[in-house]
């Protein structure tokens, strides 16, 4: 197995973790104490198969949690350091936030928002965007985030889906320089939505709006307001928002989640995980539009009172250097990006990095994706500087936080690149056949979750049954996430892919991770994505496309014999793609993750189909392109 690097900062409290296996129940009983309730639960836990409901009976408020309970002593510390794409920058302090979602709160209230009211949020990455949502879990209204890259017509869809009584967006949004008309969208969205009631513009891009009967401007309804609005004393089990899955597997999912036992979960494995302290300066790329911004750029860090980066814009706008600029700019200690977004920089070499002073960092994070080991070495190398321990955290919009990864905070791990080590403290997670038997290790399978967890998902939006067959009829009583993995001889983890797209060659089978990592790890190779397609003798073969770095003008042919060998030596002669296709870039869902299906469609032959649902009208033709690119490179290997 591979080599293993030891950067743990933690105490090992090996106690915790026996406690947490002994009884899982009270050990997230204890860990829910650090939160602030208005009154304790009397049942830690009502388990009725696929249904958990924690904290039952506690009375809890996620607004309370994230602000009232700072301002005795953080209401001057800065709770967002906010960076706009065009250089714009704002300072939000604890006191400042608490205010602002105050008088948000009792708009909402004069707009007739009521307790378990649905409110659809279609804003850039603003600091007004965590204010809405704050605004909304004061009140018990449920938000339902629309992440801004999204057309009209796929917010349509999630606004019928939840019924809004309210919408909340800007007049435009900064992208790669250019003006995003967000209103416009949702005034072509909603025209025959008559159930939206109001719609609430932020003034940011200051562009010319069409303002209509039910439309409200922001400044306007937070002029003449109170500053002043409790939070209300909500059920632990209260509804705190839908979000929509990421839409890689197809259509995207209305994941509910609920209030104690989420934040209960992000609480602990922000602590665990970030190791975080008051001094930090905390950086989460993702935006807030998928559950990651929801739950570590939102909920967690506020929960701790930490000071945190909110970036507006593109990763490398105006230039490549972006990213690395602001990390010296505002010091920032700890950084948690996606192995996508790691590729991309990668890709434009090391000079762009290594011209800056990343010398404050101390713990890096990715999630999202599995992250190729080679990826991983240059980040722990060239941005950690070998210092810094990675956090390679596998969890998904339905468990809520973090369900497998490193724990700095908590204990000193060897890390092994490409592996998120274990399952936290009271989750427990196996790999099992097809039948549900545990495998014995190095064995691939399915991964599972064999108890309920305090950020586990309620239900999918009006949809028990679908939520029940979706994840609960593989295994009996058993969570099924859908992921490909390993257990290591160490017991570690190695996720190795969506089980959907394992590849069925000659009678192995071949997570698509395991390949994509072997052919990136060629110097040349930026990003790679594999694709199994039908193939009349074989049943199945391997397709590979491949994105090089910048720079290489290498011969094809060379690399791909290159590229082959490779295969052969570290997987073996059974994973060799039938085809390789080099192009430019891969398509991607908003949230950066290859869309292998669609390549796989694309090696088909077929059609693509609609994929208006998952992209915006940029994106779409950005990946039209790519597709054509491929499509083109197909038929001229034929
Ligand atoms: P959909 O469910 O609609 O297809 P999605 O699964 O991409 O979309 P998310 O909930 O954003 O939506 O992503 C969760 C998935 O991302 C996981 O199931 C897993 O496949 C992948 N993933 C997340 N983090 C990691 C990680 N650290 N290592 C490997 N895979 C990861
Ligand atoms: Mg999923």
């Amino acid at each position: 197995m591979s080599k293993t690097y030891d950067v743990g900062l933690g105490n090992n409290d090996s106690d915790l973790r026996k406690k947490a296996n002994s009884d899982f129940v009270s050990f997230w009983g204890k860990q829910a104490k650090n939160l602030t309730w208005f009154s304790s639960w009397s049942q830690t836990l009502d388990w009725d198969p696929p249904f958990a409901k924690w904290f039952v009976g506690g009375k809890i408020n996620a607004s309370y949690n994230a602000l009232d309970v700072h301002q005795n002593t953080k209401a001057n510390k800065p709770a967002i350091l906010w960076e706009g794409e065009n250089e714009d920058s704002r300072i939000l302090t604890y006191g400042d936030m608490f205010t602002q979602v105050q008088k948000l709160s009792n708009v909402l209230k004069s707009l007739g928002v009521q307790n378990g009211d649905r409110v659809t949020i279609y804003l850039p990455m603003i600091p007004e965007l965590p204010i809405t949502m704050l605004a909304c879990a004061r009140i018990g209204a449920i938000h339902t985030v629309v992440f801004s890259g999204f057309s009209s017509t796929s917010i349509k869809d999630r606004i019928i889906d939840s019924k809004s009584k309210i919408v909340i967006t800007a007049d435009g949004g900064y992208r790669r320089g250019k003006i995003v008309k967000l209103k416009e969208v949702i005034d072509d969205a909603i025209q025959d939505c008559d159930f939206v009631q109001h719609v609430v513009v932020v003034e940011r891009t200051k562009n010319a709006i069409l303002m209509n009967s039910r439309d409200k401007l922001w400044n306007n309804l937070m002029k003449n307001i109170s500053d002043s609005c409790d939070a209300e004393k909500l059920d632990s089990t209260h509804p705190l928002y839908i979000l929509y899955t990421s839409g890689t597997t197809g259509k995207p999912k209305g994941v509910l989640h609920g209030t104690g036992g989420y934040l209960t979960h992000l609480y602990s494995t922000f602590k665990w995980a970030f190791d975080i302290k008051d001094s930090d300066v905390f950086f989460c790329t993702a935006d807030i539009g998928w559950v990651t911004g929801h739950s570590y750029v939102v909920y967690a860090p506020l929960l701790h009172g930490a000071t945190q980066i909110m970036y507006e814009g593109a990763p490398d706008f105006p230039n490549a250097s972006r990213i690395w600029n602001i990390l010296e700019k505002y010091g920032v200690t700890i950084f948690y990006t996606t192995p996508t977004a790691l590729r991309m920089f990668m890709k434009f070499g090391d000079d762009i990095p290594n011209s800056f002073d990343l010398s404050s960092l101390r713990l890096l994070g990715t999630v999202g994706e599995p992250i190729n080991p080679e990826v991983w070495k240059w980040y722990f190398k060239t941005i950690g500087k070998e210092k810094c321990p990675i956090v390679d955290t596998w969890w998904q919009t339905e468990t809520g936080g973090m369900m497998i990864s490193p724990l700095p905070g908590l204990e000193t791990i060897p890390l092994k690149p490409g592996s998120g080590t274990r399952a936290i403290p009271g989750v427990n997670i196996a790999v099992v056949d097809d039948d549900g038997h545990e495998l014995s290790s190095n064995t691939k399978g399915y991964l599972v979750i064999r108890n309920p967890w305090p950020g586990m998902l309620l239900t999918l939006w009006n949809d028990d049954e679908k939520y029940a067959s979706v994840y609960w009829s593989k295994y009996k009583n058993c969570y099924y996430p859908g992921d490909y993995a390993l257990k290591d001889d160490d017991g570690y983890f190695w996720l190795l892919g969506r089980a959907d797209d394992v590849l069925k060659v000659a009678g192995h089978r071949i997570g698509t991770a395991e390949l994509e990592s072997c052919i990136v790890s060629h110097d040349d190779v930026a990003e790679s994505a594999v694709c199994g397609i039908p193939d009349d003798v074989k049943g199945e073969v391997i397709i590979a496309f491949v994105v090089l770095k910048h720079g290489i003008t290498k011969d094809s042919d060379i690399l791909e014999n290159e590229i082959v060998d490779k295969i052969r030596s570290n997987i073996g002669a059974i994973a060799t793609p039938k085809q390789i296709y080099f192009v430019s870039k891969l398509p991607k869902t908003r949230s950066g993750k290859i869309m292998r299906r669609l390549l796989k469609s694309i090696g088909n032959n077929e059609q693509i189909g609609d994929i208006s649902t998952l992209e915006d009208g940029t994106a779409v033709t950005e990946v039209q392109t790519a597709f054509n690119e491929i499509q083109k490179a197909v038929k001229d290997k034929l």
